[in-house]
C-alpha cells in the first residue's frame, strides 16, 4: 500500500502498465518497486526503505533530487505560464533563455538550438537534420548515417535503428536498416585483442574510412558517436580515437553529432565532454537527461553557425514537437543550470568522480571483477567467469541482475546490465557516500561470487 494514496499501487501498476524495457515474465512474478520519495541522492520505496540511489534516476538526477528551489520554480512557472507553443514564431521567456544559455555553454560556434522533449526526440531530429542540411548545402545524397556497435541513441523508430547494442533488436519488433551503417564500437576491454591502444585507434580509424569508401563518400552524412558509449557497457575509447573520428568526418564533409544526453552536464565534471575532455568540436551535440536532472523532461540539439548558416532562406523547417521549449520544462532546466554553477558541482564532480574512479578500481582485486571503467560519476564494473581469458559467466545466471539485487537488499541501487553493474551517481555525491557504493557493492559481488562458488560454477 502506498502512504500517499491508501491505494494499492503496485497492484493497480501492474494490471495497467506496460513500463519501458520491461520483461513480462518477470515483472509478473515479481511487480514492480514502489518508489514514493527522493532526496539527494536517496529514494524511498513504499515501506519506506532508503535506497542510495548510484544510478542517478537513469544517469540524469544530477543535482539530487528533492530541491525546494526546482520545486519552487517548476511551480511558479505553472501558475504564470504553463505552456505556449513556439511553433514558426511563438516564444516564451524560459525557451530563450535556456537555447541562449546553451549556446553559451556549447563549445565553439554551436549557437543554435533545437530544444525537444527528451534524449530520443534530440537524437531522432539531429538524425533528420543530417539529411536536411546536406541537401540545403547542395549535397542531396548525404542521407546515409554512421554509427557504432554498442551504441543507444534512444527508443523511437529512427533512434533505436541507428543505436546497436547486443540484445537491443527484438524480432518481435521492426527496424530501419535503409542507409544505416555500423562500425566497430571502440571497446578496449573487449575488442582490442593483443593490440596496443594505438594501433587499435589506427584500426577503428581505417574501418570508419573504409565503411564510408564502401558507401560512398557522397553519401555519408552524418556520423553518431557518445563520447563514452554509456548504456552498451560505458564504452571509453582510445586516447586520440574520436578527435581523428571528427577530422575523418570534417575531410568527407560528415556531420559528426556527438550524443551527449549522459556525458553533458557534469557527469564528467565539464558542461560537455565532447571539446573538454576529448578535444572535439562536433557538428552538433544531443543533450537531454542532466539538463534538467531529471526535475522535467527536456532534452536539445545544439548545432553550428555552419548548419544554421545553410539553411537559410525561403524554406521551412517542418520538424519539432508540441512540447518543445515548454516553459515549465526549460525553467526547470535554468535554474538546475545555475545550481550547477553556484553549487561548483563541475569542479565536485572532477574531485569526488576521480575518488569513485579510485574506489571503485579496488574492485579490480576481486575473482569475479574483470574490469572497472568510465570516467568520474560515469562507471561501470564488468563481471567476469575468467579473468585471464576475459570469458562471460553464462547469460541465464544474470550475474549482473544478482548483484545489483545483493546491493539493494543492503540499501544500494546499481544497473543491471547482463554481466555489468553500472553506475551514474547525481554530482552531489559524497565521499563517504562513494565510500558506502563501494563498499556495499563489493559485498554484493562477494555474496554472489559464494553463491555461484557454491553452485559449482568456476571463477577466477
Ligand atoms: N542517447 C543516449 C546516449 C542515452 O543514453 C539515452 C537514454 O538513455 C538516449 C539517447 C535517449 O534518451 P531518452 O530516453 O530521454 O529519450
Amino acid at each position: 500500500m502506498s502512504a500517499d494514496t491508501n491505494l494499492d499501487i503496485a497492484a493497480l501498476d501492474k494490471a495497467h502498465a506496460l513500463h519501458p524495457w520491461t520483461h513480462f515474465e518477470s515483472f509478473v512474478r515479481d511487480g514492480p518497486l514502489v518508489i514514493e520519495r527522493g532526496s539527494g541522492c536517496s529514494l524511498w520505496d513504499s515501506d519506506g526503505r532508503e535506497y542510495l540511489d548510484a544510478v542517478g534516476g537513469l544517469w540524469c538526477t544530477n543535482i539530487g533530487l528533492g530541491r525546494r528551489e526546482m520545486a519552487e520554480t517548476i511551480a511558479a512557472q505553472a501558475e504564470k505560464l504553463a505552456f505556449s507553443n513556439t511553433f514558426v514564431d511563438m516564444t516564451n521567456g524560459p525557451s530563450a533563455l535556456l537555447s541562449a544559455k546553451l549556446a553559451e555553454l556549447a563549445p565553439g560556434d554551436l549557437n543554435h538550438v533545437h530544444l525537444t522533449t527528451g534524449g530520443s526526440t534530440a537524437v531522432d531530429s539531429a538524425y533528420r537534420m543530417v539529411a536536411y542540411y546536406q541537401r540545403c548545402a547542395g549535397r542531396p545524397d548525404k542521407t546515409h548515417v554512421i554509427a557504432r556497435d554498442s551504441s543507444y541513441h534512444g527508443s523511437s523508430f529512427a533512434t533505436i535503428s541507428i543505436g546497436k547494442r547486443s540484445g537491443d533488436k527484438m524480432p518481435e519488433f521492426e527496424y530501419l536498416s535503409e542507409g544505416i551503417h555500423h562500425v566497430s564500437a571502440p571497446d578496449c576491454y573487449r575488442a582490442i585483442g593483443e593490440r596496443s591502444e594505438a594501433e587499435f585507434c589506427d584500426d577503428l580509424v581505417a574501418e570508419f574510412e573504409a565503411t564510408i569508401n564502401e558507401i560512398g563518400p557522397d553519401k555519408v552524412g552524418g556520423f553518431f558517436a557518445e563520447p563514452i558509449q554509456a548504456s552498451g557497457g560505458v564504452v571509453v575509447p582510445p586516447e586520440g580515437y574520436l578527435k581523428r573520428m571528427a577530422e575523418v568526418c570534417q575531410r568527407h564533409d560528415i556531420l559528426f553529432i556527438a550524443d551527449e544526453v549522459v556525458t553533458g552536464f557534469g557527469r564528467l565534471g565539464h558542461w560537455f565532454a565532447s571539446w573538454d575532455e576529448f578535444g572535439v568540436q562536433p557538428d552538433i551535440i544531443c543533450c537531454a537527461k542532466g539538463l534538467s536532472s531529471g526535475y522535467q523532461p527536456i532534452g536539445a540539439m545544439i548545432f553550428s553557425d555552419q548548419i544554421w548558416d545553410a539553411m537559410q532562406g525561403d524554406r521551412w523547417y517542418a520538424s519539432g514537437f508540441t512540447y518543445a521549449g515548454h516553459p515549465v520544462a526549460c525553467a526547470a532546466a535554468l535554474k538546475n543550470i545555475e545550481i550547477i554553477e553556484r553549487e561548483g558541482l563541475l569542479v565536485h564532480a572532477t574531485k569526488v568522480g576521480q575518488y569513485f574512479e579510485d574506489r571503485l578500481g579496488q574492485l579490480e582485486n576481486l575473482p569475479m571483477v574483470g574490469d572497472v571503467r568510465g570516467r568520474k560519476l560515469m562507471l561501470c564494473v564488468e563481471n567476469v567467469a575468467d579473468k585471464a581469458i576475459k570469458a562471460l559467466l553464462p547469460d541465464d545466471l544474470d550475474v549482473g541482475k544478482r548483484i545489483a539485487d545483493a546491493a539493494e537488499a543492503r540499501g544500494l541501487m546499481v544497473r543491471p546490465m547482463g554481466h555489468l553493474n553500472v553506475m551514474s551517481p547525481p554530482l552531489v555525491i559524497t565521499q563517504p557516500q562513494v565510500d558506502f557504493v563501494a563498499e556495499t557493492l563489493e559485498l554484493a559481488i562477494k555474496e554472489v561470487t559464494d553463491q555461484l562458488v557454491r553452485d559449482g560454477i568456476r571463477i577466477g
